[in-house]
């Protein structure tokens, strides 16, 4: 997959994808992100990528020029490298769609998408309407700016891209993956100060051990994520 990001921080993006899982998907030629300084297509001698919004108010929006002749350079280099448009042009924005398990599985079957991080008030509401298909919120609350949001699409999208974990269905059994939150999860020692493991785990009976973790991941998510709980379940955790 091919990840462009448009960026006013490059320097803040570079060390997370440097690292993990990410770094490991790009080494394996899984994943490729390009990271693009916004400041590049500035105007004028100080490179102005912002101004003060219309009608007034308070905080910068990000200008139209920079962020057009930086999103039309992108559009052109993927043409000219794959012969392909972007699958989606990503906004990531505290009054898009929120980011949930399905629509990250979903944008890691795409091929290329180009995301556009904003700062301070946003972006030019003309770029929105003219490239953007697709705005996405982390959550709501209001960070500064859509670096750390973009690093959070990347990570959710690319841990799903068949080979860049080392097993496939560590991703699968994770909470959300069939609306269940995930089960307990435990390693060595078996006791470990006065500290057991439930005995069903190393009991090494396969049935049981998936039986228990069913169980586990019923009574973690109606208890916290009553939200999530399927009604087909009400009864059996009673
Ligand atoms: N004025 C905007 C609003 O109230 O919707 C908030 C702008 S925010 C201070 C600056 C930038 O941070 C946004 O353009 C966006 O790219 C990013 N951002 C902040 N919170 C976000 C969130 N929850 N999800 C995605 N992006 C976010």
């Amino acid at each position: 997959m091919r990840i462009d990001l448009i960026t006013v921080l490059p320097g803040l993006v570079r060390s997370p994808l440097d690292h993990s899982i990410l770094q490991r998907a790009q080494d394996k030629g899984l994943v490729d992100v390009r990271v693009h300084d916004l400041r590049d297509w500035g105007l004028g001698s100080y490179r102005q990528i912002d101004d003060l919004p219309y009608g007034g108010g308070g905080g910068m929006v990000l200008r139209p020029e920079p962020l057009f002749a930086c999103i039309e350079a992108c559009i052109e280099e993927l043409q000219n490298d794959l012969g392909e448009p972007y699958d989606e042009i990503i906004y990531l924005t505290p009054d898009g769609e929120t980011l949930n398990q399905p629509l990250a599985n979903r944008l890691s079957l795409h091929k290329n998408l180009l995301l556009i991080a904003g700062h301070y008030k946003g972006i030019d509401q003309r770029v929105r309407d003219t490239f953007v298909t697709r705005e996405v919120s982390i959550g709501d609350y209001v960070l500064s700016g859509g670096e750390l949001p973009a690093l959070v699409l990347i990570d959710a999208i690319a841990r799903l891209i068949p080979g860049v974990l080392g097993d496939a269905n560590s991703a699968l059994s994770d909470s959300f993956q069939d609306g269940l939150l995930d089960a307990p999860a435990y390693t060595r020692p078996p006791e470990f100060r006065g500290l057991g493991v439930p005995p069903v785990l190393t009991s090494g009976n396969h049935e049981a051990i998936l039986a228990w973790r069913e169980e586990q991941r019923l009574a973690k998510t109606q208890q916290r994520r009553p939200d999530l709980f399927p009604p087909e379940h009400e009864e059996s955790v009673e």
